[in-house]
């Protein structure tokens, strides 16, 4: 079945015997679990509108390898085209969902690893690209949820892979056996990894010829014997559990359900082992990861803050400030900078270019830029939200305050405004504004697909500054002049 149903995503799910710990308590089932089942509804919704007419077009498009209708998050992307429709497919999610949809990550995995199974084979006569395009018909036939699992512990930041006191602090190669690896270590920030399928594991860094345990690429699968998902604190997360207007995106999760993945002693058979030794491809790896997820932040961070500016907008609309000049400028500013980072989101995937493999890469420098911008962009958003909304986000009261009738009457008389809005829809604004501009999402758009200082060494990397300097001189004391014009300077 190319296309799930979010019905047979769920029940999926449910086959599987994946071991998750959240809060210190082992999972027994992680569909029937109020803190990660808002999370795989998030995800639900990006098997739902695939099989919506109105987002066909966005959401699936025809397999390269058999041409059938799959999901686009099972697509390898074959032209310009194709990442301009990604980053419409996230700003649509980002708008449907209000928060992350954590399929992303398997998705620029997926790409990555096509990518650099390619470049292997070409390179050293492996087979990795025929063996990975057989698990990609697969992932496409299945439509499975994909996580993708980079980002190592790193223990001690200044020594490598090889030189840590604990050797498991980058994921390795612990056995090499004729069917197949053993492989052990954690990844960290996993976003969706508990409600995904399985997990493609890549190497978080460049590395040395010395270090080819610490090189290697699979698919594990969610449930698979040693894999250990442990669930991360988000910021109000327990509101979830407790209902009413506290909650603020009631449905959705918020960020990725971010959780540790831990792999103690994990077999994979060779059929689902992408990379194993070659040190020499894992900095081209990481690259071709980072960029094109890089990019999508434009998208989803975009969709996102629509959710975020309709709320802010209808609090200004429950406040009674909706008309005052100052509001609308301020929400005009929250406008412009979202639309910026989408702009040049869509910009890198334009500007897209053929990869040797043939699929496509969107332009790094826009794709680091959108990336670098979103950084700053959604703290401002947020913090114009913030002002916005007013102090009352700081300190409004609670569903219990509204159920204890001793103080109801007060809390629902003094927190109204203007009396077309009840009181309690301020506080549930005011919880989502909360959610969408808290700890957890902000770091989210701060770390997620690289720190700042990553997209800064990209940017610099690509900028050619010597061919600005010389770009700069030209248009000094260059004299290729149009002959006879009296330009001032033309002797100089
Ligand atoms: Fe997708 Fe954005 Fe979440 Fe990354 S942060 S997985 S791009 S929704």
């Amino acid at each position: 079945m190319p296309l799930k149903t979010p019905a047979q995503y769920v029940q999926s799910l449910r086959d599987l015997q994946i071991r998750a710990y959240v809060n210190g308590e082992r999972v027994e089932s992680i569909v029937d679990h109020p803190a990660i089942a808002p999370h795989i509804n998030t995800v639900a919704k990006t098997y739902e509108l695939a099989h919506q007419l109105e987002h066909r077009d966005v959401m699936t498009v025809e397999s390269h390898l058999t041409g059938d209708r799959i999901h686009r998050y099972t697509h390898i992307f074959q032209n310009a085209d194709d990442l301009v429709k990604k980053i419409q497919m996230l700003r649509l999610l980002g708008q449907t969902t209000g928060t992350c949809f954590q399929r992303c990550v398997g998705l620029d995995a997926l790409n990555a690893l096509y990518a650099i199974t390619y470049d292997i084979d070409a390179g050293e006569g492996t087979d990795y690209h025929e063996r990975f395009k057989k698990y990609l018909v697969r992932v496409q036939a299945s439509d499975l949820m994909l996580a993708g699992a980079m980002t190592d512990p790193k223990g001690h930041r200044a020594l490598r892979p090889g030189q840590q006191p604990d050797p498991d602090q980058f994921v390795r190669i612990v056995d090499r056996r004729d069917d197949g690896v053993v492989i052990r270590g954690a990844k960290l920030h996993n976003t969706g990894g508990i409600n995904s399928h399985e997990i493609l594991v890549m190497p978080g860094t460049g590395l040395k010829e010395d270090e080819r345990d610490y090189a290697v690429a699979c698919a594990v699968a969610a449930d698979a014997e040693g894999v250990v998902f442990i669930f991360g604190r988000q910021s109000n997360d327990s509101r979830k559990l407790e209902g009413g207007c506290d909650i603020g995106n009631p449905r959705f999760g918020v960020v990725g359900g971010e959780a540790m993945v831990v792999f103690d002693d994990v077999f994979v058979p060779n059929e689902h082992v992408f990379l194993n030794g070659q040190t020499q491809y894992c900095g081209s790896l990481v690259n071709y990861f980072a960029t094109w997820h890089r990019a999508n932040y434009g998208g989803c961070k975009g969709g996102n803050a629509d959710v975020l500016i309709g709320a802010t907008a209808k609090m200004t609309k429950v406040l009674g400030t909706e008309k005052s000049s100052v509001v609308r400028d301020k929400l005009t500013e929250m406008i412009q900078m979202n639309e910026t980072t989408y702009a040049s989101a869509i910009g890198a995937s334009a500007m897209g270019y053929a990869l040797p493999c043939g699929s496509f890469m969107v332009e790094p420098m826009m794709a680091n830029t959108v990336k670098h911008n979103i950084t700053r962009n959604v703290y401002q958003i947020g913090r114009l939200s913030h002002d916005l909304a007013g102090g009352f986000l700081a300190t409004m009261p609670g569903q219990k305050s509204f159920d204890n009738p001793e103080i109801a009457p007060y809390v629902e008389k003094y927190h109204q405004a203007n009396p077309e809005y009840e009181t309690q829809e301020r506080v549930k604004l005011g919880r989502y504004i909360e959610n969408m501009t808290s700890v957890t999402t902000m770091v989210e758009a701060m770390h997620g697909a690289g720190s700042p200082q990553a997209q800064r060494i990209a940017m610099l990397g690509q900028a050619d500054i010597d061919k600005k300097i010389k770009m700069a001189e030209a248009v000094i004391h260059g004299k290729d002049d149009v002959p006879g014009l009296p330009l001032p300077g033309k002797d100089k």
